[in-house]
């Protein structure tokens, strides 16, 4: 071994002390922060980062901490002499929040209908920082979904560019299969035909295992593992959620009062909500309903501690619906997916509106022959451009994903909201897929 080696070995493996958000650990200098944090039980999220991929990525930057007061990746640091590293601060716990809030409004991620869904980095950091929302207004983009390769299908409008595939995947004669092509927002990532049909079936399935969110699918097997079996699907942990109202007061005898409306939905919020069974009866004891299709109360009559909206905004009236269901409830709660990101009907904000129509109404398969009309009438409430999340209409003061939710869940974070108890959430229980 020549000196130069020798030297350098015995620096990389150099015990110093660091500083980890105010705590003092030994560590061999050289090594990966990402790593070595792991090792005393502090984990840094990361989406980008792959032990085999040399050098690291650093492109998903959710692993971004403070080292000696700068800005920077984790996942590209390595342990130094003297080093300071803040992890867990308030500022950067909220930048990680936002960039994954980012990457969810970028992309069109519907999870309740994802082949991803519990097996998902992307969702289970979501789910780990309590995120029920993104602060961002949806992109919903119209990236072309690639069914050409032989094995592959590639969901562009999934993929969070992190590069993995691009740099782990190669057939045996070292050809890329992945790489990007566009710039700016339109990047994405092209598959190359000719090498893809190379790959044996187990290098495809690596390339589906190590995206880590679901913009890689095998034909044929990408929905093959049941719930139940995936990677994320019994963590033993608790979702952070906080109570953001003061506590209601009520008079003597007086019920909490709440409102309900069905949006562009399909009702099935409001199905799970009298699912709860013999919890109906702890209800009625304690809530009235207002204006609700389950008392067929058309108008507010009365101020409501609550409301709780399904579906999103589709069309004038359902905007008009909900700005007064803002202006009548103390705190209004999305429930269900639909309210809180558009859902289902939101499927058709990747296609212009007039061609929805024409599809509905002229060139479906279900149109009548000869049909050349597009319904329209002072009557008939307009379509918008799309279809809007409720956080995009009015303010919306709590979440409770789903679709639907859990029936015992809604009621627990509703009667958790109406009394003004800590939300107590486990892993399992705010899993949404
Ligand atoms: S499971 Fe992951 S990839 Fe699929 S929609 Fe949800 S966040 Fe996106
Ligand atoms: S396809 Fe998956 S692995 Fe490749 S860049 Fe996109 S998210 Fe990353």
């Amino acid at each position: 071994m020549n000196i130069l080696l020798k030297k350098s070995l015995l620096i990389m493996n150099k015990k110093v002390d660091i500083i980890i958000d105010g705590n003092k650990y030994q560590s061999e200098t050289g090594r990966n922060l990402v790593d070595v944090a792991k090792d005393f039980g502090i984990v840094i999220p990361t989406l980008c980062y792959f032990k085999e991929i040399h050098p690291t990525l650093g492109t998903c930057r959710i692993c971004t901490v403070k080292i000696n007061g700068r800005h920077t990746t984790g996942c590209t640091a390595t342990v130094q002499e003297g080093m300071e590293v803040e992890i867990n601060t308030p500022e950067l716990l909220d930048n990680r929040a936002a960039i994954v809030e980012m990457l969810y409004a970028e992309g069109n991620h519907f999870c309740p209908s994802c082949e991803k869904s519990g097996d998902c980095e992307l969702q289970n950091h979501a789910y780990n920082m309590g995120l029920t929302v993104t602060r961002y207004p949806h992109a919903f983009t119209h990236k072309a979904v690639d069914f050409t390769p032989h094995r592959m299908i590639m969901e562009s409008n999934r993929c969070i560019l992190c590069k993995r595939c691009v740099e782990e995947i190669k057939t045996k004669d070292g050809k890329s299969v992945f790489s990007f092509v566009k710039r700016g927002v339109q990047t994405r990532i092209q598959i190359d035909y000719k090498e893809e049909s190379k790959l044996s079936d187990e290098e495809a399935l690596h390339a589906m295992e190590i995206c880590p969110v679901g913009a890689i699918l095998v034909k044929g097997i990408a929905n093959e593992k049941p719930f139940g079996e995936r990677k994320y699907d019994f963590l033993n942990q608790q979702v952070q959620t906080k109570l953001k109202h003061e506590q209601i007061k009520l008079k003597d005898g007086e019920k909490f009062v709440v409102g309900t409306t069905s949006l562009a939905g399909c009702f099935g919020c409001h199905m799970s909500l009298l699912d709860i069974d013999t919890d109906l009866l702890d209800m009625v004891e304690i809530v009235e309903f207002n204006k609700s299709p389950l008392t067929d109360i058309k108008n507010f009559s009365k101020r409501c501690h609550i409301g709780l909206i399904e579906g999103g905004c589709a069309n004038s009236e359902n905007v008009h619906v909900l700005r007064k269901f803002r202006e009548n409830c103390d705190i209004l709660v999305s429930f269900g997916e639909c309210a809180i990101m558009g859902g289902i009907p939101a499927m058709r904000n990747f296609v212009p509106l007039q061609e929805c129509l024409e599809e509905s109404y002229l060139n479906g398969h279900t149109s009548e022959l000869g049909a050349d009309i597009i319904p329209h009438s002072e009557d008939i409430p307009k379509l918008l451009d799309k279809v809007y999340p409720c956080n995009e209409v009015v303010d919306i003061d709590y979440y409770i994903p789903g679709c639907p939710p859990n029936a015992q869940h809604i009621w627990k974070v509703v009667k958790s909201i109406l009394l003004g108890e800590e939300i107590p959430i486990s892993y399992n229980e705010f899993k949404y897929d």
